[in-house]
């Protein structure tokens, strides 16, 4: 089959891929002015805005004449091209906490630029020309691509694959137009009606559209785990809070209850914690707390998860360990809380710790029941004198 694209007009798609990246620009400007705070959005909105002059610059050459030559208006809008290019990369770079490669990357589009123009026979070149860009942007979309869909983020994952989709898409088509300026280079010094030139304008249109659109939802996606992280740890000692534990317990209930998983509570309250408060003051108590759950999460292994139950009382699931594997982590929790002061400021604390464990019974106990087990035990090792261990037996089958 044999379509006719010569109906792409070239200077109404240059335009239209001058508008698309004026688009991401006015895109990423209003999710910052929104509140994703990211200075990644700032790399994008300048790749937008070299985008979008790169090809308004392309379609005006195209459309009138300019005060400069045609061979150095193609010349700067591939440049700024090239930037756009390279600030999608530098964002994402950014966006990922890594190690920015702004001034090599500039400086490469820079040198381009003036070998493009300053070399006579480069000048001269248009093929030889856009071979070099094409191959330029196809390495920074195909960069760009790969560190996103290696990314492993909590949460992002399918988002960043997104984003990487349309990327590594597009490198594909840039490959495609490098291949095909190989076999069939263009003739003459500047852009000619050409079928592929009018190609590579709607893609690269579709690629700014589509590039916008994943940006945009991968931000809004990260905020949202930002928030639900936020919503489901504790502030004051960075530890899971009440509002994570319900869903994550349901999930390792439901393992135990369909897998036969071991699932144990260790439900733990620091002794006269109150007396710390009254003697050192509120602040002191925070810090010690603090202190307090860095020594719990250094006891917690695997997939056990501690989580800040109330004031001073903590809780932690233990998927896996049966009654007695329990009470050695509960022992190694008592020792770890205990064996030396906690420092705050020229104070030097001396703290311990109450426990109570049991191990839920699947199938014949909710959630709550267990919890009000775990809490027995506890308050038993409260009167009996604190800084000790109590279990909650497993109830026999047939007294249930
Ligand atoms: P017990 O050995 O019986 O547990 O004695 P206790 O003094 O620890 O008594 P209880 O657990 O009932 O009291 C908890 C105290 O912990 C009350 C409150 O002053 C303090 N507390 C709870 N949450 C916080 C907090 O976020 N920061 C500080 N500084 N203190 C807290
Ligand atoms: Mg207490
Ligand atoms: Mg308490």
């Amino acid at each position: 089959m044999n379509i006719e694209f010569s109906m792409l007009d070239m200077r109404t798609m240059a335009f239209a891929s001058s508008v698309s990246g004026f688009l991401m620009a006015a895109t990423m400007l209003g999710i910052y002015h929104a509140g994703m705070r990211a200075r990644a959005m700032l790399d994008w909105l300048v790749a937008g805005l070299a985008f979008g002059f790169g090809y308004l610059l392309g379609n005006l050459a195209l459309v009138t004449s300019l005060p400069v030559s045609d061979e150095i208006a193609i010349s700067l809008a591939n440049a700024l091209i090239s930037a756009g290019h390279a600030f999608v990369l530098v964002g994402v770079q950014r966006y990922l906490g890594q190690r920015t490669w702004t001034a090599p990357l500039l400086g490469v589009v820079g040198l381009l630029f003036v070998l493009g123009i300053a070399v006579e026979g480069l000048r001269e070149a248009l093929s030889l020309r856009i071979l070099m860009f094409n191959m330029l942007h196809f390495l920074l979309a195909a960069w760009t691509g790969l560190l996103l869909w290696r990314s492993r983020r909590r949460g992002m994952r399918s988002f960043h694959r997104m984003a990487a989709a349309v990327l590594l898409g597009f490198a594909v088509v840039l490959a495609f137009r490098f291949a095909s300026e190989l076999v069939e280079p263009l003739a003459g010094r500047v852009i000619t009606h050409e079928t592929s030139q009018g190609l590579g304008f709607l893609g690269a249109m579709i690629f700014g559209f589509l590039l916008t659109m994943a940006f945009a939802v991968m931000m809004f996606r990260e905020k949202q785990v930002e928030l639900m992280d936020l919503a489901e740890r504790d502030p004051l000692t960075g530890m899971n809070n009440r509002l994570s534990l319900d869903e994550i317990a349901e999930k390792y209930m439901q393992r135990a209850d369909c897998h036969g998983l071991d699932l144990s509570v260790l439900l733990f309250d620091l002794d006269h914690f109150k007396r710390v408060n009254d003697e050192f003051g509120h602040q002191v108590g925070d810090r010690v707390l603090g202190e307090v759950a860095r020594r719990i999460n250094q006891v917690m292994r695997g997939n056990d998860v501690a989580f800040r139950f109330g004031g001073e009382e903590f809780l932690a699931l233990l998927p896996g360990a049966a009654l007695d594997q329990a009470e050695q982590v509960a022992e190694r929790l008592r020792q770890v809380i205990s064996a030396r002061p906690i420092a705050v400021g020229e104070h030097r604390l001396g703290l311990t710790a109450s426990f109570g464990v049991a191990q839920y019974m699947p199938g014949r106990e909710t959630w709550d029941d267990c919890v009000r087990r775990v809490d027995e035990a506890l308050y038993r090792s409260k009167r009996g004198g604190r800084d000790r261990i109590s279990r909650h037996a497993p109830i026999a089958v047939d007294a249930v």
